[in-house]
């Protein structure tokens, strides 16, 4: 069969400097023309910010970041950009925080230099995400997608080993879940199977020796190749559910994504036996789910969704929550009672069959 598929490539600077964060992120500055930056980033990540920052034309730094972006917290953040005259908006932290700054791209057309210290891999993709109500809404616009990315492992030392965990995990995610997204084509596969083999090699000794740069860089580089995948081939059931459950209940985000994968790998691996076998291999493994569980096992993953609030009478809500925001063409069709069955699974934290 001929090759058949369209991939749309965005346009977006990608540089991997480990050590060089300030010296890097004031170049793209410059190429920007940026002359007042407004300098995002969350309490946590006042140490790598103020890193970037000291080379920076500053004109104010913004410390109000919420994991999922609610929008009053958006609007607060638009009222400074515009306040102090901003002509280009730099992030330095988690998806929460380059969420934030998407969300001020979204309403002014600032552009975004990210510097991402986790392995969400928001920096890569054009989708933009804010709550309301409960309400999660998410959205696709390439004014979002952050111009330049500036990875610089150093940066990242200061992530708590689990936070490390679930945060790769969720890397995991996007790579196994682009492999039968809606929009998926053979160069997001390509990107995800070899973010795959990374993270999958990457992971345990960034476990083991959690100070080591080199081991860092490899996995902010698979995490990279992994939310480019994700972001070109769009969510799968993986993220949907993932998508429902956090929303609706207020999880923690690379948690959940640890959570549910391999549930969700079971569940639709046997309907698609070419696309296990590249897993598998890509895990360096007799099958898919052997690999990602012998992963989860070495890096101490978390394990069940009731250990982050979820409660077992929310589970037949969820699901039939989740039924209706179902991806068409998910490799194995999905009921009522199947989609229970896997959160129920999630939530117990019961070995995935
Ligand atoms: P996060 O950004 O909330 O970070 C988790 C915690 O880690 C925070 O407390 C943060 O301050 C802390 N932290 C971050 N970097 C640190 C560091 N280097 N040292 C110490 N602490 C550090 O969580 P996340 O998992 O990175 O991002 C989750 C959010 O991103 C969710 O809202 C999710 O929906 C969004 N997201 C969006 C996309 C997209 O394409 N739009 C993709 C992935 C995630």
């Amino acid at each position: 069969m001929g090759l058949r598929f369209t991939h749309e490539t965005l346009p977006q600077r990608v540089v991997f400097a480990s050590g060089e964060a300030g010296h890097s992120v004031a170049a793209e500055v410059g190429r920007l023309g940026g002359a007042r930056a407004m300098v995002i980033a969350g309490a946590a990540e006042c140490v790598p910010a103020d890193e970037v920052a000291a080379g920076l034309p500053v004109a104010v730094r913004h410390g109000e970041v919420v994991m999922h972006v609610p929008v009053d917290v958006a609007d607060r953040a638009r009222k400074a950009a515009a306040d102090h005259d901003v002509d280009v908006l730099v992030s330095v932290g988690g998806g929460s925080t380059t969420g934030l700054a998407k969300a001020v791209a979204l309403t002014t057309g600032l552009p975004i230099v990210a510097v991402p210290t986790t392995y969400a891999g928001s920096e890569a993709t054009p989708v933009w995400g804010l709550t309301q109500d409960g309400r999660k809404t998410t959205g696709v616009d390439v004014r979002v997608l952050p111009r330049a990315v500036v990875y610089d492992a150093g940066l990242t030392l200061s992530l708590p080993v689990s936070l490390t965990v679930a945060s790769a995990l969720n890397a995991v995610a996007h790579c196994v879940d682009a492999m039968w997204a809606p929009r998926t084509n053979p160069v997001d596969q390509a990107l995800a199977l070899e973010g795959l083999r990374a993270l999958s090699d990457g992971l345990p000794p960034v476990v083991a020796h959690p100070e080591d740069v080199d081991g860092r860089e490899q996995v902010l580089y698979a995490a990279y190749l992994a939310a480019r995948a994700f972001g070109s081939a769009g969510s799968g059931l993986h993220h949907k559910i993932c998508h429902v459950l956090g929303g609706m209940y207020d999880l923690p985000h690379a948690e959940t994504h640890a959570v549910v994968l391999p549930h969700v790998l079971a569940f639709n691996a046997p309907s698609v036996p070419g696309i296990e076998r590249r897993l598998a291999a890509a895990f360096g493994a007799s099958s898919a789910l052997e690999g990602l569980q012998r992963l989860r096992n070495e890096v101490d993953a978390p394990r069940a969704l009731r250990d982050y609030g979820l409660r077992e009478a929310d589970v037949p809500v969820a699901a039939a929550a989740v039924l209706a925001a179902v991806p068409a063409g998910n490799p194995t069709p999905v009921s009522l009672a199947s989609i229970t069955h896997l959160v129920h699974a999630a939530w117990e934290g019961a070995e995935p069959r």
